[in-house]
């Protein structure tokens, strides 16, 4: 199973051959480094039983690892310039199909529903565009699709509020809206130097795991979701300070927010990010039941 394009020299072959102008706007930064691309594959446990999908394929470093240990791949590539290069570099592999659309727009489940056999589990394997980690991570873990497993690589600061726990600087609506669906670990964190052009940022592989529903359950998910970004808006000010912010300054309205705290048992003086989901979900049915 060598490697035919990651490497450094043969990518920068590659994208001398083909005059690639590289897109930074694109977040463009193609890994280079076998011993990275064989760890990914591990953390994504990977078998020849396996569907996966791919967000940005690049020149078809991480494609190649992924064809070489799947059944079939499915990436998704945005550029138009970089699809003749990938029949070109991908070209040995009969298991791997290149769709050139934007991932943010383009219909995930019917695509899968269409192409793969639904009986095999499917896993999505990426090194993501930094630029869009928070909705692609935000439209994948929100969207009916099951994965059996998510393995994708990103900067290494937006990794650290993906595990984040409560009480940390780090924690926030991001980490409450990837810990709500799934159980997000980080598998090892990967240098810039293993990228042709270097970011100027380190990443880190971070895998996350289906995890069981929290009961009590939000009793609108959408809702839910809204609230805990209103309750981070203003990350110095208190927790009280944060939902006059939502639900207004009215006499009558902090009457009833108070009501609410004393009924979930949470001090108004607390800071958001103190509070564990449990206590957000609390939050949102109880205020939702108040009338708020
Ligand atoms: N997988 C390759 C690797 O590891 O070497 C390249 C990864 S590079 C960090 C991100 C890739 O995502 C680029 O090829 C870029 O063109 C592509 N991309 C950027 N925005 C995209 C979008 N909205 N939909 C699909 N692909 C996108």
């Amino acid at each position: 199973k060598t490697p035919l394009i990651a490497s450094p020299a043969r990518t920068q072959a590659i994208i001398n051959r083909y005059r690639l102008p590289i897109k930074k706007s694109l977040g463009q930064n193609f890994l280079t480094d076998i011993n990275i691309l064989e760890h990914i594959v591990q953390a994504a446990d990977l078998t020849e039983k396996d569907n996966v999908i791919e967000i940005g394929p690049g020149i078809g470093a991480l494609t190649e690892f992924l064809a070489q240990s799947a059944h079939q791949v499915m990436a998704f590539e945005i550029d138009d310039q970089l699809i003749p290069v990938l029949d070109d570099t991908l070209s040995p592999y009969e298991n791997v199909t290149i769709v050139n659309q934007d991932i943010l727009k383009a219909n995930l489940p019917q695509l899968i529903k269409d192409n793969f056999d639904a009986d095999r589990p499917l896993k999505l394997v990426a090194n993501l565009p930094y630029y869009i980690t928070t909705p692609i991570l935000l439209s994948v873990l929100q969207s009916s699709m099951h994965f059996d497993n998510i393995t994708v690589m990103m900067q290494k600061e937006v990794a650290d509020r993906l595990v984040a726990v409560p009480g940390t600087k780090a924690y926030g609506s991001l980490s409450i809206a990837v810990q709500y669906r799934s159980i997000p670990e980080v598998a090892f964190t990967v240098p810039r130097t293993a990228f042709i052009p270097q970011p100027n940022v380190d990443s880190a592989i971070i895998t996350m795991t289906d995890r069981a529903d929290f009961d009590p359950a939000p009793f609108d998910e959408k809702v839910f979701f809204k609230f805990v970004k209103g309750c981070f808006m203003h990350r110095r000010k208190s927790f009280w300070n944060n939902l006059l912010s939502i639900f207004g300054k009215d006499a009558d309205v902090k009457v009833q927010l108070t009501d609410v705290l004393e009924k979930v048992h949470v001090s108004p003086q607390i800071r958001s990010e103190k509070l564990p989901i449990e206590t957000f979900i609390m939050l949102t049915n109880t205020l939702h039941d108040e009338g708020l």
